[in-house]
């Protein structure tokens, strides 16, 4: 469908045309009419979809039609993101789309200097996306109001919940005026999400999209059986002989990306490790390097990659399995984006087994494997080892443990 029929207005679809979209994605092309509408939505939809679109230029539409977006006093929008990067990236799409708008928006999250996220919303804005824990630092502070606040969206609430933000999310939900259209954008629906979503939402219409690029069947998988002592050594081999130009590399741990990070410099491959613990500045640093080609290799954990918005990446190694087998589908979903095909990968030891298992049950499938002349393995594959830890219920560590 042509974005001109959605019914969005001039100086939007302008700003849209210069992205270069031709057509809307079908995320785009069924929520944008129901929030025009006025409607809450409940969305299953991921990244890579063109959700961001989806619900930013209905919103731009119904601020840019209203005279209270005159008197910019208070926020009248509020995005809320699970991460930092995502926050980021929401509020760069939204300069984007309303650059011929009369319409401002700022970001805020924590991890840096908090001054000059103070100096934007005393400026005055319409759109504000943050991360739940600055926000409501900044709110108990004074800074701005949540009086007008007339659009609320929850983007990656599945990953929020995760994260540890329950408790931050009824707190800043509590804070908001009860009349408001609520959009929720989540990528899986449990129970506890579903709980979340009939707490906040009214009447919603439901959309969901699978997004295209993470259809799996567009992405070529593969595991190779490699001792857990090689699996450094054999990445190497496979970036330097293959000659890969990028990759995004998942490991399961903060300090597991940190050391294989170190092991691929060591060898000449530049590398950047992207989790938790790294500050704002490094992390937004190894994207852009990610981004324009300077970094060959990130090495990321599932929190901090997520929703990271990263196209056309040609390879995803799972380095280590993720106890969680959803996570597995999220990971590789990173490559094959806009329908060009990609190779997931994944180097699994013997104690990997049952983790592998678990992923083979949710995709309904077995993963063809093999394994990589050298690197022969020595372990024995033929039990299904017990993980070390066993993930409680699909349930993930609260935010503050150190595992990501
Ligand atoms: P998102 O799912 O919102 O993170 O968007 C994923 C990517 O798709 C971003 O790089 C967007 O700029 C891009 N995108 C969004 N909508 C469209 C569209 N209608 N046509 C082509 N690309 C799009």
């Amino acid at each position: 469908m042509q974005f001109e029929s959605l019914g969005l207005s001039k100086n939007i679809l302008r700003a849209v045309a210069e992205k270069g979209y031709t057509k809307a994605s079908p995320i785009q092309e069924k929520a944008i009419p129901l929030i025009l509408e006025g409607k809450d939505i409940l969305a299953s939809a991921q990244t890579g979809t063109g959700k961001t679109a989806g619900f930013t230029l209905p919103m731009l539409h119904l601020l840019e039609t209203q005279e209270s977006t005159k008197k910019r006093h208070k926020p009248k929008a509020l995005i809320l993101t699970p991460t930092r990067e995502l926050a980021a990236q929401i509020y760069d799409n939204i300069l984007e789309y309303s650059k011929y708008l009369d319409i401002k928006s700022t970001v805020i999250f924590g991890g840096v200097n908090q001054k000059p996220q103070v100096r934007a919303l005393r400026n005055g804005i319409d759109i504000l996306v943050a991360t739940p824990g600055r926000l409501l630092d900044l709110h108990s502070q004074e800074v701005f109001s949540f009086s007008e606040i007339e659009f609320l969206v929850l983007d990656e609430a599945d990953r929020m919940l995760d994260m540890g933000f329950l408790r931050d999310i009824n707190k800043i939900m509590a804070l908001l005026p009860k009349k408001r259209q609520n959009l929720l954008f989540s990528a899986t629906f449990s129970k506890e999400i579903k709980t979340l979503a009939s707490k906040f939402l009214h009447n919603p219409a439901m959309v969901a999209v699978t997004p295209e690029n993470s259809t799996v069947d567009k992405i070529k998988q593969h595991v190779i059986r490699v001792d857990k002592n090689k699996k450094s050594a054999l990445l190497i081999k496979l970036i330097t002989d293959d000659n890969w130009q990028q990759a995004l590399v998942f490991t399961r741990t903060k300090h597991g990306a940190n050391r294989l990070t170190k092991k691929l410099i060591a060898k000449g491959i530049s590398a950047a490790a992207i989790h938790g613990n790294k500050s704002q500045g490094a992390r937004t640093k190894a994207l852009a390097g990610f981004k324009d080609g300077s970094i060959r290799v990130m090495v990321a954990t599932d929190i901090a990659a997520r929703g990271l918005d990263i196209p056309l990446l040609p390879h995803v190694v799972n380095f280590e399995l993720p106890n969680i087998p959803e996570d597995y589908v999220h990971r590789i979903g990173r490559t094959g984006r806009a329908g060009a095909d990609g190779v997931a990968m994944s180097l699994v030891s013997s104690e990997e087994t049952a983790y592998l298992r678990d992923i083979e049950k949710l995709l309904q499938e077995k993963l063809p494997y093999s394994e990589i002349e050298g690197f022969e393995t020595t372990e024995d594959f033929s039990k299904i080892q017990k993980p070390q830890r066993k993930p409680q219920q699909g349930r993930r560590p609260r935010r503050n443990t150190n595992r990501r």
